[in-house]
């Protein structure tokens, strides 16, 4: 895949724009800009290859540090981590557009095939891991780096996690991240995908197979509201909207949307909508816009896209005949208590309704808590996050894990850190000969 052929979402730079863009960073010594990424690329040292137009050389050392750079240079919020610290936002100039360049120097070897990494000696370590999402093949790309045979397992059709079924198309299409996944198979990592751990091969027959098992599977669905009506055809999950979506197969046209929530999903869910042609999009959420987890930037995108904000408001139930044709809501605001706290509470004889024909919950994912159990020796916290030691290796000594799965959920760039930095944990462990035993 080169950059013709590719359908990418961003328009990748051409060599004049990533020149004259290179030429402005100041290259600073202590470099912000790498400090406030999670997986510590040498922002001031790719561009400098860039400016010399090394891009073989540009493209290795933000590899070296994260195996999916191209996908990172157009998912990550740049805004507030590399762009949003650079030193240019201080002297009020528009910061150094880090996620363009990134996407510049990788093209050639992530799309292009321009080999870039020396085969490495194979130590004869296996390693399994169940996942192909960002941490899972982050994970799988470095120990196979690092010598290992590494087999990759995935519940889906096509491999990728949320990069291929999640993020938002105007961020990265599915082809960008089939490709990028295309170019970790290349470095020798085998992923089978429609292989469903605890399901299609048990947990058992994994553990026995390989020396050591890194655990990356993300987190489950939205789950149900519990409200009446929450049955109705034209409710639905949002993260399975946005796949529709991914897939080609979404088509809202003259539709009224509402979407419940006030963080990352919910903003993706309603300017994709409006995207593919929704007459009206709502977003509802119980606070105000200060209090709303999504970005600032996309908060801005949606409304370009005409989205419009239902705040202070809860869902109460859905209403329809055959299909939803009606959110109720209620009015909601903060009360204090006693002992000074504030509670969000709902206002009674505030109710009203909101004409829609599909409504998606975008209220929060689940965890995995049924498949974490199945896991031997490993443990979760009270949130259901799977408890790991600074090396990434759970409270089973044979297993690691990483990624949405121990955070919580965050960004692609913090589950690619900890694959990466589990893969030199287990390297560690593997070469002294511990963990296989
Ligand atoms: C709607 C949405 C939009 C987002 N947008 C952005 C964005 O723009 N930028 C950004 O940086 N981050 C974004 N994120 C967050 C980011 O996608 C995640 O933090 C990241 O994908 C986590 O990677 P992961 O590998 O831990 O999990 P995932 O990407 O979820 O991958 C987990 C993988 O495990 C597989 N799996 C699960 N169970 C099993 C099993 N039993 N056996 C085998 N395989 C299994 C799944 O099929 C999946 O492929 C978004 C998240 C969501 C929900």
């Amino acid at each position: 895949m080169n950059q013709t052929m590719t359908t990418d979402a961003i328009r990748v730079m051409n060599r004049d724009e990533a020149l004259a863009e290179a030429f402005r960073c100041l290259m600073c010594w202590d470099a912000p800009c790498t400090r406030a990424c999670p997986t510590t690329i040498d922002v001031p040292g790719f561009i400098k290859q860039i400016a010399y137009d090394d891009l073989i050389g540009s493209a290795r050392t933000i590899l070296d540090a994260n195996i999916l750079g191209a996908s990172c240079a157009r998912v990550c919020p740049t805004e507030v981590l590399c762009s949003g610290a650079c030193v240019l936002n201080d002297l009020h100039e528009r910061p150094i557009d880090i996620g363009r360049l990134q996407a510049y120097a990788t093209l050639d070897v992530v799309f292009g095939g321009t080999e870039l990494f020396e085969p490495t000696p194979v130590t004869g370590g296996s390693v399994g891991i169940i996942g192909a999402g960002p941490a899972g093949l982050a994970c799988a790309a470095e120990l196979t780096r690092l010598g290992h045979r590494v087999t990759v397992y995935d519940a889906s059709d096509e491999p990728g996690g949320l990069n291929t079924h999640g993020v938002a198309t105007y961020k990265m299409d599915r082809a960008t991240s089939l490709a990028e996944v295309e170019f970790i198979e290349s470095l020798g990592v085998e992923i089978r995908p429609s292989t469903a751990v605890g399901t299609d091969i048990t947990v058992d027959e994994l553990i026995a197979t390989h020396d050591a098992v890194f655990v990356g599977v993300g987190l489950d669905g939205v789950p149900p509201l519990g409200l009446v009506g929450e049955d109705l055809p034209g409710v639905q999950d949002a993260l399975e909207f946005i796949d529709e979506v991914r897939r080609g197969n979404a088509d809202l046209t003259g539709e009224r949307v509402a979407v419940i929530g006030g963080g990352n999903t919910a903003i993706d869910a309603v300017t994709q909508a409006a995207m593919v042609g929704a007459e009206r999009v709502y977003l509802v959420y119980r606070r105000g816009r200060n209090e709303m987890r999504a970005y600032p930037h996309d908060i801005e995108r949606a409304l370009t896209h005409g989205v419009e904000f239902v705040h202070w408001s809860a869902p109460k139930r859905f209403e329809g005949y055959g299909s939803v044709s009606s959110l109720v809501c209620e009015r909601t605001e903060y009360q204090g208590g006693k002992d000074g706290s504030l509670r969000l509470v709902t206002i009674e004889g505030t109710e009203f309704s909101l004409p829609v024909t599909r409504v998606m919950r975008a209220t929060g994912q689940a965890k995995h808590v049924g498949f974490l159990n199945q896991l031997p020796g490993v443990e979760t916290d009270p949130g259901g996050r799977v408890i790991v030691d600074g090396g990434f290796r759970t409270t089973n000594p044979k297993m690691w894990a990483g990624g949405d799965c121990v955070n919580g959920g965050k960004e692609v760039v913090n589950a690619v850190a900890h694959g990466r930095d589990a893969a030199r944990d287990i390297d560690r462990e593997l070469r002294s000969g511990a963990a296989g035993k």
